[in-house]
């Protein structure tokens, strides 16, 4: 919060109505009460942090605030009249909103306020770039937890396994053994579909000599992991010993050179160079990693566009991959903390393309 007051004074702003859900669970710390279903708002000014919502979820969120800085309001009604209230009872002058917000409800809410607010890029964000201690514990016990999922199914893993059964299968150990939830739909994918970057997980069989794309995370205390690791069914051929080699090369690369005052832009070429030497280049669509934390995929954004440069904190994903249509893709990811000497890898499975 205090470092969320210094942002706004930075921009001129003497209040921020936050209205992203997971932006709200950042900056509260509460947690299982912002459930996909929530709806309000938190209005932040330069001495008050004020929760709007309704009777649904305010006697949960009242509990949780209890010796805390935040104040519950609950009110009936339109939540869009109730809030212009509330900011016109908080007598703030320049409001942003954070821009997530719906053309409709912001110009209903500029009606009701009846003052200056304008849709700002929510500061937010920026904030939970870097990590706090207990944010990379969470962190750190979801990566633990999809290391172990993917031992679980690995003696499984070969020709006639069927791609949705191991998805599950995973699903299922995570959330039994400590996760609230998977970070995203896990990929298995074998095949011509593992040159897919993104492929959704279907029912399949896998067949002798397919590569098998396996991408998971689980979210523990409202935290992701996000790993990927790739494997040969049966015996490798030379193109999927070559691709494999050199992803793991660049993906290599890129750990060994990261670490605080590299530009993401920077790092992302270091590992597309190296996939170009090897003659791969073209075949590495995507950037190369991502921020992970209360979301799978937050700031910053490690690819030839962004801007932003790692620091101390920082939770990112290092995940080159090479595919190649019709024959299968490999992709190696870990999630690693950026730390004062170089980043430290939270991602302990190892990395093999022959599983025998
Ligand atoms: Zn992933
Ligand atoms: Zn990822």
């Amino acid at each position: 919060l205090s470092r969320l007051r210094q942002a706004l004074q930075d921009v001129n702003l003497e209040a921020l109505v936050v209205r992203g859900r997971v932006n709200m669970r950042y900056l509260t710390g509460f947690l299982d009460v912002f459930d996909s279903g929530f709806s309000g708002s938190l209005a932040v000014t330069a001495d008050r942090a004020v929760i709007l919502t309704d009777d649904r979820y305010s006697q949960q969120m009242g509990e949780r605030a209890e010796d805390t800085e935040f104040e519950v309001v609950s009110e009936p009604g339109h939540h869009l009249e109730a809030l212009g209230r509330l900011l016109r009872k908080l007598q703030v002058g320049y409001a942003g909103v954070e821009d997530s917000i719906p053309v409709a409800a912001y110009e209903r809410l500029k009606k009701e306020y009846g003052k200056t607010i304008r849709p700002v890029t929510s500061p937010v964000e920026a904030l939970r770039c870097i990590k706090e201690p207990e944010e990379i514990a969470a962190i750190t016990r979801a990566c633990v937890l999809a290391d172990r999922a993917l031992a679980h199914v690995l003696p499984a893993i070969g020709a006639g396994a069927s791609t949705k059964s191991l998805a599950l299968d995973m699903e299922w150990f995570m959330r039994t053994h400590g996760a609230s939830d998977v970070a995203f739909d896990l990929i298995v994918a074998s095949g011509a579909r593992s040159a897919m970057p993104h492929a959704v997980t279907v029912e399949q069989k896998i067949e002798e000599g397919d590569l098998v794309k396996v991408d998971i995370g689980a979210v523990v205390e409202d935290y992701c992991s996000d790993m990927t690791r790739t494997f040969v069914a049966g015996e490798a051929n030379d193109t999927q010993r070559e691709i494999y080699e050199a992803v793991l090369s660049a993906q290599r690369l890129a750990l060994d050179q990261a670490g605080p005052g590299m530009g993401c832009a920077t790092l992302d070429l270091v590992a597309r160079r190296r996939l170009e030497e090897l003659g791969f280049g073209e075949r590495f669509g995507h950037g190369l990693g991502h921020g992970v934390g209360l979301e799978v995929h937050e700031r910053p954004a490690l690819s030839r566009l962004s801007r932003d440069v790692l620091e101390p904190g920082m939770v990112v994903t290092i995940e080159p991959g090479v595919y190649l249509p019709g024959l299968g893709g490999v992709r190696i990811e870990d999630l690693v903390v950026v730390e004062e000497d170089g980043v430290r890898n939270l991602t302990k499975s190892e990395k093999k393309l022959q599983l025998s």
